[in-house]
């Protein structure tokens, strides 16, 4: 950690790679270890990672927004150290950038400005057939869930 901590203070291109890690201290479970949604959810109908499939999302749009609001979705976290300890890296100027597979929105509640999500994230989500944007709090609060996907020709 010494000389992590060392080659980071010199750094001025840095970036950051993680994913569900990162966000375990904040409340949020990861997918594979011991405390993980493959083990702790066991009231899924299918494999978790049929759940987490964009194919569940398509085939299946009710049964998927039930898991994400359930399992993927977590309103109460807060950012923990390691999120706070990289916005303040960027804000030094030795990181140039947070790479995440998160969809939480820590790194940004936490204050890094520079945030990839190649997942995209819980606060943007857009109508498969008009586009329009809409945050988690109307996803949260959508009675049942959005009407099937278009059939692409
Ligand atoms: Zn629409």
């Amino acid at each position: 950690m010494d000389d992590l901590g060392q080659l980071l203070a010199g750094a001025r291109r840095a970036v950051f790679f993680g994913g569900a890690g990162i966000s375990t201290e904040s409340g949020i479970p990861d997918f594979r270890s011991a405390g993980g949604l493959y083990t702790t959810a066991h009231d899924l109908p299918y494999p978790a990672e049929y759940m987490l499939s964009h194919e569940c999302f398509v085939e299946t749009p009710a049964l998927f927004m039930d898991f994400y609001r359930q399992y993927l979705v977590h309103p109460q976290a807060r950012p923990n150290r390691a999120h706070r300890a990289l916005a303040e890296l960027e804000r030094r100027g030795n990181l140039a950038a947070v790479v995440t597979q998160n969809i939480d929105g820590l790194h940004q509640d936490a204050g890094s400005r520079r945030v990839i999500e190649l997942h995209g994230s819980v606060h943007r989500n857009h109508c498969l057939g008009c586009g329009r944007h809409y945050g988690l709090d109307a996803i949260m609060q959508a009675p049942g869930s959005p009407p099937a996907p278009p059939v692409e020709p």
